[in-house]
């Protein structure tokens, strides 16, 4: 339970992040949400840290014009202190494998039902579950989303959970992305 101090705090934060500019003039490669490496002045490196918006033109100070969701979150950035984090390849080739096993079984014993399975997201989905993931289901439906991957960029990234994380993961590059 948040206490009211906390709560306050948390309101303060999600208004002062209302307020950003959600696009920027400023030539940069990061749009909002996009999520980054944040390495401050020593030389230290944060993971998971998203990009929430962007500081008014008229008031960059010190080329520090990205604002991202730490704990400074009002204390803006600059492009040359991040980098874009890479979503990382899920190993997952044995439980593919077995999941794809399974699948082919399955078929074998139910050869109608063909047309609801499709051979790359079917087994994938096989195998998140062999690894301990669990698909996060909205009216039954999964959550998908564009890979990040430039190369890869298929639609059909999906939301999965395992513990109290949630991961987007790939079916067709397998790459896998810590959401929170
Ligand atoms: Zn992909």
């Amino acid at each position: 339970m948040l206490d009211d101090y906390q709560n306050h705090l948390e309101d303060e934060k999600r208004q002062f992040i209302a307020n950003q500019d959600k696009t920027t003039s400023f030539e940069c490669e990061f749009q909002v949400g996009d999520k980054v490496i944040f390495t401050n002045e020593y030389g230290v490196s944060f993971n998971n840290i998203h990009v929430t918006g962007f500081v008014k033109p008229d008031e960059v100070m010190y080329g520090r014009f990205i604002y991202l969701d730490y704990s400074c979150y009002w204390f803006a950035s600059m492009l040359s202190s991040l980098k874009r984090q890479e979503p990382t390849v899920l190993a997952c080739e044995d439980a593919v494998k077995q999941a794809k096993m399974e699948h082919d079984k399955y078929l074998e014993e139910n050869p109608s039902k063909r047309v609801l399975c499709d051979d790359t997201i079917t087994p994938f989905s096989g195998a998140m579950k062999i690894l301990g993931f669990t698909a996060v289901l909205k009216n039954g439906c999964s959550i998908l989303r564009k890979c990040p991957d430039k190369e890869c960029g298929k639609t059909s990234s999906t939301l999965y959970k395992k513990g109290e994380n949630q991961y987007y993961a790939c079916p067709h590059c397998k790459k896998i992305e810590h959401i929170s």
